[in-house]
């Protein structure tokens, strides 16, 4: 085996995981602390001290000489604050990590958005252990640090981050499912939701990164007239990936298999310097937490191989922008509830789980559109290579029909094949290839999982998965509930006594009705077209499907009593809770429109216009020196547009001033018109301006690495 190739056998060398449980704990608080991680079982306060105690010494043979606790506040990035082992006992120095320390801490974390949750005065917050996401090393040029992944909330008990509620979501299911699947005879068993997310990004050279403040700032390239070639002739995407690009690959990879997280697939993206890193999927809190790391993983890595990863969801104009896809499906002991299966009874599961997918992203599409709203993903929703923000969700053709023929048996498209009886029939085979093949959904069934493709590229997953999650455990719970009403109005036995196998016709009659019901309601979300289509969003304004073309619009979702019932009922948030994140998104989303345009108004002035003046002031002096009509006519042109890029300038400024209020009132819409504007003018004079003055470095520049 080469140095090479060891780096796979390294996998998970860098986690506490199962072989490091075993060797580093005693049989029985190992066996405790495993079946809190499996099955996410309360976790015996009594084994604390003896897992902080093994962890350190884990930690400590892999360098280690800090532990933090390791979250994900509302800022969208992960914090720590570190601490050493190092403590004084009668002025000895020696290494310390007690059981508190593992399962609580309280950072000073004033500074973190709250929303009004916290005020300064009281600003305590805690973290708290989750031992479902194993603690891990993060190493550094001369040191490492063990981190321990925490939920952070108040004093009061409310969350300040995107773990706790996802974990609150991921209980409703299970117990939501839990109540249905006792009704199909399943004795009690455990909930696994598992996520696959698929990660895009841009490289570009760390030197033309430096020259672009637009870049530095804000992610993304306010101004750039298009590179002659683009993407047009798509042959980037899944082209020969370059050895530099590749170097860089396998550094992430290995980085990534040794903290543990399975990367998989690796290939060129559709836009010219784009590119995906797509891991196994996991189990869902995991995969969530490991994606975050994949970030992180991407833009440490870039630095040393002189690159720069751009996570931005749109860093240059007219190429596509970069998304993240988050696969998602739920397993109940084991079993995925969103494979078709073999036989009439997992069918019976399966539709009952579809219908319900259906009928919650119908209900709740609005709340899935404000999981992914954000200042980025605004340029790439509804653009041509995105999902549309219209949420709709793609099943394909035959499940179309089959969903068909659950709805209407008597239709007369259908005689022929008759009604599809649930719990009787077995599915037609369900190729998993061909329900994939809709790339322009932004929700889409892809054959034993459903895969969101709306949530863009910087994300933090945890967000649209507690919304999925949530939504998804209301039209289960209210199924069930109908199910049960149904079956006592039937006189059947009580639920519990059901067994597998043993189900009378009224329960497949009775489940039959109320997914023909949820179906009639709901179906107008299925959509199995063309997203890109100008028709599209029309006809789905027809269908009263909601259309929220940008972050507040779409955010006034959480402000809707209809959706805070929704959570409280389910335990996943409070109505202080869901308040407190419509403030904190909308203020971010009002602070990154601000500093865009701030940015946008310094490069304009103090690097476009003095340029362009340069140039102006040498057309003049040819125009002098020669009477040439040609210089004149130039001179003409570049006058009109300098003009306009002042005014321009001037219109921004302006809208700035006033754009707190706008947020306040729900629209951005004028600083942003200003900007894209002031870019406008700017391309144009881009593209006359002498290569030599201009100040920035062009798109064909930066887009081209090899
Ligand atoms: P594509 O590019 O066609 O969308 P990929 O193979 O790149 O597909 O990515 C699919 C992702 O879905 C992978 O991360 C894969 O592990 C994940 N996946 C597969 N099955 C499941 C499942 N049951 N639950 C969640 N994710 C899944
Ligand atoms: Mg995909």
């Amino acid at each position: 085996m080469t140095e090479e190739t060891k780096a796979a056998t390294d996998f998970g060398a860098d986690v506490f995981g199962e072989e490091a449980i075993r060797t580093y704990l005693s049989k029985d608080t190992a066996k405790k602390l495993q079946a809190t991680i499996r099955e996410g079982k309360p976790l015996d306060p009594s084994i604390a001290g003896e897992v902080a105690h093994g962890i350190r010494h884990w930690a400590m043979d892999r360098g280690a000489t800090h532990y933090t606790h390791w979250f994900l506040p509302m800022t969208g990035a992960t914090a720590e604050k570190h601490d050493s082992f190092l403590e004084l006992k009668d002025g000895e120095p020696i290494m310390q990590f007690s059981g508190k320390n593992l399962i609580m801490g309280e950072p000073d974390a004033s500074s973190f958005p709250s929303g009004g949750i916290r005020s300064t005065f009281e600003a305590r917050g805690y973290t708290a252990w989750d031992p479902t996401s194993p603690a891990f090393i993060k190493r550094h040029s001369n040191g490492a640090t063990l981190c321990i992944p925490t939920a952070f909330c108040a004093y009061t008990g409310e969350s300040l981050d995107k773990k706790t509620p996802l974990l609150r979501s991921m209980q409703a299911l299970d117990k939501s499912l839990k109540r249905l699947m006792k009704l199909f005879g399943r004795g009690e068993a455990h909930t696994g939701c598992t996520l696959g997310a698929e990660q895009e990004y841009f490289l570009i050279d760390k030197e033309f990164w430096k020259k672009r403040p637009d870049l530095v700032l804000t992610g993304r390239t306010l101004f750039g007239a298009p590179s002659a070639k683009g993407q047009q002739l798509e042959d980037h995407y899944f082209g020969t990936i370059p050895d530099r690009i590749l170097s860089f690959m396998n550094d992430v990879e290995r980085e990534l298999w040794k903290l543990g997280i399975p990367a998989k697939t690796r290939h060129n993206e559709v836009a010219p310097a784009q590119f995906e890193l797509a891991p196994q999927f996991e189990e869902l809190n995991l995969a969530s937490d490991h994606n975050m790391l994949v970030m992180d993983a991407l833009r440490n890595v870039a630095e040393k191989h002189g690159l720069k990863c751009l996570l931005h969801e749109k860093p240059y104009a007219g190429v596509n922008g970069s998304g993240k896809h988050n696969n998602w499906s739920v397993a109940y002991g084991g079993r995925n509830l969103l494979d078709p299966g073999s036989d009439p009874h997992e069918n019976a599961v399966f539709l009952t789980m579809l219908c319900a997918v259906i009928e919650a992203v119908d209900k709740h599409a609005d709340l899935l559109r404000a999981s992914v709203a954000s200042a980025g993903n605004d340029h790439r929703l509804g653009a041509n290579e995105a999902p549309p923000a219209v949420i709709s969700i793609y099943v394909g053709d035959q499940l179309a029909e089959v969903l068909e023929r659950i709805e209407n048996p008597k239709s007369a498209k259908h005689e022929a094949k008759g009604t599809l009886k649930i719990g009787v029939d077995t599915l037609p085979a369900i190729p998993k290839d061909a329900t994939d093949r809709n790339r322009t959904s932004p929700f889409a069934f892809t054959g034993n999982k459903f895969e969101f493709r709306a949530p863009g590229s910087s994300v933090c997953c945890s967000g649209p998965m507690t919304v999925l999650n949530t939504i998804v455990a209301e039209a289960v719970d209210r199924i069930s509930g109908e199910l049960e009403k149904a079956l006592a109005k039937a006189g059947c036995p009580k639920p519990a006594a059901y067994k597998p196998g043993e189900h009378t016709a009224a329960f497949h009659a009775a489940l039959q009705k109320i997914l023909q019901a949820s179906l009639k309601e709901h179906k107008r979300v299925v959509f199995n077209g063309n997203g890109y289509e100008a028709e599209w969003p029309k006809e789905a304004a027809k269908r009263g499907l909601p259309n929220a073309p940008d972050t507040p619009t779409a955010l006034a979702a959480l402000a809707d009593k209809k959706n805070a019932a929704l959570f409280e009922k389910y335990g996943v948030m409070t109505k202080r809770e869901l308040q407190s994140r419509h403030e904190i998104f909308l203020e971010e989303y009002a602070k990154k429109i601000r500093i865009e345009g701030a940015c946008a108004c310094d490069i304009a002035r103090t690097m476009i216009l003095p340029a362009v003046r340069s140039d102006y002031l040498e057309v003049l002096r040819t125009y002098n020196e020669t009477g040439e009509s040609d210089m004149k006519f130039a001179l003409n042109m570049l006058h009109e547009q300098v003009y306009a890029l002042g005014n321009g300038l001037v219109a921004l400024e302006d809208a700035i001033s006033r754009l707190s209020d706008a947020v306040a009132n729900g629209d951005a819409s004028e600083t942003v018109a200003r900007m894209s504007e002031l870019r406008k003018i700017s391309d144009g004079l881009e593209q006359v301006v002498s290569d030599s003055r201009w100040p920035l470095p062009k798109y064909r520049d930066m887009l081209f690495l090899y």
